[in-house]
Formats: C-alpha cells, sequence, structure tokens
C-alpha cells in the first residue's frame, strides 16, 4: 500500500466516523516553547489546555513533524526519521479510552478490501501503563488481546504530561511484530526493533502538579473533561504494509536512495558503513526539503540551526560515499518529486526550495576542505599528546570558523577513535553568546525573539543545539 493511500484511508476512516479533518500545520510550530512541531497534537494545544474552546469534539490530522532529538538514530536504528507524519485522531471531551482502543483495532486489523489495512492481530502487541488496569481490561475483555500479549511499563514509557500544572494521563501502545529476523522475541518491553511501535494513544485523565521531569511528579486530581490524542507514524506504518526493513526503503524514501546511488555509483546493501551514509543522506534531504518548503533558512540560530546541521552533514555524507561535485540540486529535486504529491506547495515553490538548498552547499563547501584539514591536525595532535578527547576549544573553532555543526565534529571525531569535550565547547558557546548579546545590549539592537529562544537553551543546559531541547520530543 503506497503511503498516499495510507493516507487517504486514515482521513476517511475518521472522517466518517465523525472526526473533522484539520489540514497539517506548517512544521514551524505557532508556540514559543517548540522550534519545530514534534507531534500531531501540537496545533490542538490550546484545546487540550482548555485555553481555546475546540470547534469540534472530534479531529483528525496527518501532522508533518521533525524531532532532531531522533537525529542520532536515523540510520542506525530501522525506525527513526528526522522528518515523518503523525497520523492523528483526537477526542475532545468526546470518546476515551474504550472508543480510541476500539477504533484504533478496527483500522489496523480490518481487511484491506474494507477499507482498513489489514494487519494480522496475532502480530500486534499491547502496552499499558503499569497502573491502568482499565486498559487492560479493554484490550482483553473489549477487543479480545490475549494477555500474553499485553505488557505494562512505567512512567518513562507509558506516561504522557505536559505543562505544570496541566493535564497528564497514561498512554497504550500498539506495536507490531516482525518477525524472528529483527531479534529475540518477549514483546516491546525486551525487543523494541522487532515489536516496532506503530500507534501511541494517550489518555488525558489528571491534572498534573508539581514535580521533576517525565516520571517524577504529583498527580492532582481528574481533568473536568477527559480527552484523547493519539499518533501513528505514517512512515512506519508504510514500511509495514511495504514489507520493507526500514523506513528509508518506503516509496516516498527510495527514489532518494537511488539517486545517491546514480550520483555515487555506491549501492544500497553495499557494506553497512556506506547503508548508514546512504539512510543519513535520504532521511537528512527530505527533511531539510520539507524544512525549507515551510520557510526555514539555514542559519546559527533556532531553526535555522537545526537546517544547517543536518544539511551539512547529508553534504558530508554524500562526501563519503565519493561525490566530488555539488549534489543538493538532484537531491531536493527528488524529494520534492515524492513529497509534491501529498504537499503540492513544495511544486509550486520548487525554484525558491532549491535555491536556498544549493546555497547552503555551496557555502559548506568552501569551508569543508579546510575544516577537514585542521581537525585532522587536531586529532593527530589529541593522538600524539596521549588523549582521546579532542578538546572543546578545537570544536569551538571548528564551529566558529569553519561552520561544522557540533554533530559533524563528533561524528568525524568518533570515525578516528575520539570523543570530544563537549561541555568545554558547549560552555565557550555561552561565553561567546554573553559576549554577543551584551554587544548587542550596547547597541540596543536585540531580537526578542531569539533572546526568548535562548532563554529555553539556557534553562535546557542545551545552549547551543537548541533542536536537542528535551520539550521536542515528548508530546505524544
Ligand atoms: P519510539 O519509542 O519508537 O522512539 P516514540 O515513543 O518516541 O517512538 P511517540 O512520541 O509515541 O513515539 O509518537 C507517536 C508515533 O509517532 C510513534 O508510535 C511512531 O509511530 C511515530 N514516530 C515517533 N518518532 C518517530 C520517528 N523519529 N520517525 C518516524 N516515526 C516516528
Ligand atoms: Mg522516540
Ligand atoms: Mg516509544
Ligand atoms: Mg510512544
Amino acid at each position: 500500500m503506497e503511503s498516499a493511500e495510507i493516507r487517504r484511508r486514515w482521513l476517511s476512516f475518521f472522517e466518517e466516523r465523525g472526526h473533522t479533518v484539520v489540514p497539517s500545520a506548517s512544521l514551524i510550530a505557532d508556540d514559543p516553547t517548540l522550534l519545530l512541531v514534534p507531534a500531531g497534537m501540537v496545533p490542538f494545544k490550546p484545546y487540550f489546555l482548555g485555553e481555546v474552546k475546540p470547534p469540534f469534539d472530534r479531529a483528525t490530522s496527518v501532522q508533518k513533524c521533525v524531532r532532531t532529538p531522533d537525529i542520532e538514530e536515523v540510520g542506525k536504528t530501522t525506525r527513526h526519521g528526522t522528518f515523518f507524519q503523525m497520523c492523528g485522531n483526537f477526542s475532545f471531551g468526546d470518546y476515551f479510552k474504550e472508543g480510541a482502543i476500539k477504533l484504533a483495532w478496527e483500522l489496523l486489523t480490518s481487511p484491506q478490501d474494507k477499507g482498513g489495512y489489514g494487519l494480522d492481530p496475532e502480530r500486534l502487541w499491547i502496552t499499558v501503563y503499569k497502573d491502568d488496569d482499565e486498559a487492560e481490561r479493554i484490550w482483553h475483555e473489549v477487543v479480545g488481546v490475549p494477555k500474553e500479549r499485553i505488557q505494562r511499563l512505567g512512567m518513562k514509557d507509558n506516561y504522557w504530561s505536559m505543562g505544570v500544572p496541566g493535564p497528564c494521563g497514561p498512554c497504550s501502545e500498539i506495536n507490531y511484530d516482525r518477525g524472528p529476523e529483527f531479534g529475540v522475541e518477549g514483546g516491546p518491553a525486551v525487543n523494541d526493533e522487532r515489536y516496532v511501535e506503530i500507534w501511541n494513544l494517550v489518555f488525558m485523565q489528571y491534572e498534573r502538579g508539581e514535580g521533576i521531569g517525565k516520571d517524577n511528579f504529583e498527580i492532582l486530581g481528574e481533568l473536568p473533561s477527559k480527552n484523547i490524542d493519539t499518533g501513528l507514524g505514517l512512515e512506519r506504518l508504510a514500511m509495514i504494509l511495504q514489507g520493507v526493513q526500514n523506513l528509508y526503503e518506503i516509496d516516498t524514501s527510495m527514489a532518494v536512495i537511488n539517486k545517491v546511488t546514480e550520483l555515487t555509483g555506491v549501492r544500497y546493501g553495499d557494506a553497512p558503513a556506506s547503508d548508514v551514509s546512504l539512510r543519513v543522506v535520504t532521511d537528512h534531504m527530505r527533511t531539510a526539503t520539507m524544512l525549507i518548503g515551510d520557510g526555514v533558512t539555514p542559519g546559527n540560530e533556532g531553526r535555522g540551526y537545526v537546517l544547517r546541521r543536518i544539511m551539512r552533514r547529508a553534504i558530508r555524507n554524500m562526501r563519503l560515499l565519493g561525490a566530488t561535485g555539488p549534489v543538493v540540486k538532484d537531491l531536493v529535486d527528488v524529494v520534492i518529486g515524492m513529497m509534491g504529491q501529498q504537499y503540492p506547495e513544495l511544486i509550486t515553490d520548487r525554484e525558491r526550495i532549491e535555491k536556498v538548498a544549493v546555497a547552503e552547499e555551496n557555502a559548506f563547501l568552501k569551508t569543508l576542505k579546510a575544516g577537514t584539514n585542521i581537525l585532522d591536525t587536531a586529532v593527530s595532535d589529541t593522538k600524539a599528546a596521549g588523549s582521546s578527547v579532542l578538546p572543546g576549544d578545537k570544536a569551538f573553532l571548528l564551529h566558529d570558523t569553519w561552520g561544522f555543526p557540533i554533530d559533524l565534529t563528533l561524528e568525524m571525531a568518533a570515525e578516528q577513535g575520539l570523543t570530544v569535550d563537549e561541555e568545554g565547547f558547549r560552555r565557550l558557546m555561552k561565553e561567546q553568546r554573553e559576549r554577543a548579546k551584551a554587544d548587542a545590549q550596547a547597541k540596543k539592537t536585540g531580537h526578542a525573539d531569539l533572546g526568548a529562544y535562548r532563554e529555553i537553551a539556557d534553562r535546557a543546559g542545551a545552549t547551543d543545539f537548541i533542536g536537542y531541547t528535551d520539550t521536542e520530543g515528548e508530546s505524544t
């Protein structure tokens, strides 16, 4: 089943069941606490928080999402992309646990000729929050899932919250068993690559009070109205329905892999290391295209920096695969070819998107070679001094003068067996930022919006790569 069909079935299934279809919002979050939209519920946040009365009781969407914290997983796990689409259904004080569970089961297991996805029920494993007897009872008694395929997990995995005070509640996840070629049995609690998580159902049921982090806070009581927020990864379901091994091989990604092969001569499956590079390029160019499409431009702050990091990592991986000339325009073109069907604005905006991407490639290629030489020297010096940690000031120099995002330096150092003094790097970044702030204040030309992001980043302790802040990966 093609991605476009998965999406069509999703929306029509929920529309037929009384949900208002809401188009995807931009990746640029209309929310000062987030740089980019990491989950389908973000555009509905004011309804869930009770700040605005929702114009409907039920809604459904397929939301564009970017999760920069997952950048490290890309190419290494089979299931994480930095860009993906989250299919969601939402209830604002309307149906609750039983309704959400029954709808999810029906859509996943109804035969394909009846409008469903036709998944084999025996391959579906359920997780519930450890104290959520009600959810377990519904899965077992109402839906008929055998107890052996229902597992209980703790707060870290199966509890959701947003803000203090704010809504919170247990969640329940549906996972698909891809079979023994993906490793040991034992359910999602044991092996999250074999039992791949496809759908998360969040039951917003309680009010959250003070406390720390995701798994240590007070629960104040029941919410006046109970809500449902769910998210299913479209690419993950495509991977299953298309019978491919990982996200990067589905219909809306494979053409990029083929293009990379055409440009470099390296074929998918040639070697594990080049496969990782192929997947990194595929994922990152897709994300970059979608970000530029939504109006992000490369820069040294906030979203612009997220875009710069992923573009530079993609370009460098193309070099590793043997590309010598420019590649970005060709890659962007292929992505637009694949994604344009679902997002036609990419096609009408093609020229602008290409221009922004190519300008970034040119800027980076100018400094890549010199920066690589600096890094190589620093690596030799570090090794000669008997250390395995590249000093923070070298990482800072590479960032500041040669435009190397920190994760590029981390990756390149790791290839030569070194780690990086990230703390030292961050300290220097912070000092530089404070100097700039002071200068700006002196000139009275401070940019208020960037200041707000910096404060958030500083609070989170990630003074530089704002895209890593914990808030980003947490919704849904
Ligand atoms: P995982 O445990 O696999 O990292 P998650 O628990 O972080 O997933 P949720 O926050 O529950 O994911 O998001 C809801 C759904 O969105 C997931 O069940 C999954 O199908 C999809 N999803 C989440 N992160 C990604 C990603 N990086 N790439 C593709 N799909 C994703
Ligand atoms: Mg995750
Ligand atoms: Mg999970
Ligand atoms: Mg989850």
